[in-house]
């Protein structure tokens, strides 16, 4: 299947598929587990009992797998793959994460099941569906007799979904030591293009604060909070520049206490995306320099990055034209998109590491009850992730 030193050659991909097409049902039933095993972001508890379930598979197949702990979050996973007989050279970053935005319970009204060839449940497209893939990846090269002649360290975190604050540095710490990144977050659209290009993440908090007054006796002793932050929203708005590739979305609003009353509070929550890494210092510096419209209201703002944007170098598109040929050799097309969705590749891209995202299987409706992943697509993915591993 492969020549001495473990090196792919041109039926690879075809071998790859074959192991991988008749192992469909095994990958559905190990996704049915670790979706039934729910893990939503902010459960420590849970998101530990599903990583160790992830742990074990790792152990199973012969990986050094090392539980790493979070005061606040649920542990990282940390699985590294060293092929017999190889002095590594270098390393490769598989990157996921075993959290999902799901609360306990969706479960009940959400179960996971197969049908019209999809495989439905909380959690299935984002991402559990990618963490099976990669296990069955590494399977597939064992039978395939092919030895990655670099380090494989696959890194699952626990808090992707709310931000990534307790994995962030865990995640540059191994990006720095690889060659490059590989992400297993969905891919886009129905023929499963990979993401080369992401939006960077930012979001604002506005905090009015007015004085409340009665609305018809002595409204003019009052000063209206929900005015002064509809004043402060339309003037973000002037910043949302689709060109330029700035999106300014105000997402959570509220003020008030009764229709009767001018209210002295309200809240809004901004959604920030934006495309070129020198727009972040700029819309943090308007965020700051936002001052209030109305006499005697006060305002405050927090705001911060929680991404940087995922730019397409030469690097990362070499590595997509790389997994683009090796779909070839199994007869299928592969495109590649940009989005305004964050992920932890853009940490890594931030460091000018080469970073491919959107290697997890083809689906639908992320985040919602809809979700689910094509069956077919899984033992493809899992190729095209082999495949990779194999030859980079
Ligand atoms: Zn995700």
């Amino acid at each position: 299947m492969s020549d001495d030193n473990g090196k792919p050659h041109g039926e690879t991909m075809k071998v790859l598929l074959a192991f991988l097409g008749k192992r469909q049902q095994e990958m559905t039933h190990l996704l049915g587990e670790f979706v039934r095993c729910e893990s939503p972001s902010a459960d420590r508890e849970a998101v530990n009992r599903f990583g160790q379930i992830v742990a074990s598979q790792w152990r199973k197949r012969g990986a050094r797998v090392r539980v790493v702990r979070q005061a606040r979050r649920g542990s990282h996973v940390r699985a590294e793959i060293v092929a017999r007989g190889i002095r590594p050279s270098g390393q490769i970053l598989i990157l996921g994460h075993l959290d999902t935005v799901h609360p306990a319970g969706t479960l009940a009204k959400f179960p996971y099941r197969l049908s019209g060839g999809r495989a439905w449940g909380p959690g299935t497209f984002d991402m559990k569906a990618g963490l099976v893939l990669a296990l069955f990846a590494a399977d597939a090269l064992q039978a395939a007799g092919l030895r990655p002649h670099r380090r494989l360290v696959f890194l699952w975190t626990s808090d992707e979904e709310i931000g990534s604050a307790a994995s962030r540095r865990l995640i540059e710490q191994e990006a720095r030591r690889s060659e490059c990144v590989l992400v297993l977050e969905p891919p886009l659209g129905r023929d499963g293009r990979l993401k080369t290009e992401r939006h960077g993440v930012g979001d604002a908090e506005l905090i009015v604060t007015g004085r409340a007054a009665h609305a018809g006796v002595d409204p003019q002793r009052g000063v209206n909070a929900v005015h002064e932050l509809a004043l402060q929203i339309a003037r973000l708005l002037a910043w949302d520049n689709p060109r330029r590739g700035i999106r300014v979305q105000a997402t959570v609003v509220s003020g008030g206490t009764a229709s009767n009353v001018i209210p002295a509070s309200a809240r809004a929550e901004i959604d920030i995306r934006y495309a070129r890494v020198g727009d972040a210092p700029k819309i943090l510096r308007m965020l700051r320099g936002l001052r209030p419209i109305l006499p005697g209201a006060r305002i405050q703002v927090r705001g911060a990055i929680s991404r940087p944007p995922m730019v397409r170098t030469a690097a990362s598109s070499k590595l997509f034209q790389q997994a683009q040929s090796l779909m070839r050799e199994i007869g299928l097309p592969l495109g590649e998109a940009s989005t305004g969705g964050g992920s932890d590749g853009s940490f890594a891209a931030a460091l000018g590491v080469p970073t491919l995202d959107g290697l997890g299987a083809v689906g639908d409706g992320a985040h919602t009850l809809r979700e689910h992943v094509v069956i077919r697509t899984l033992a493809q993915r899992a190729a095209l992730l082999a495949g990779l591993l194999a030859s980079l």
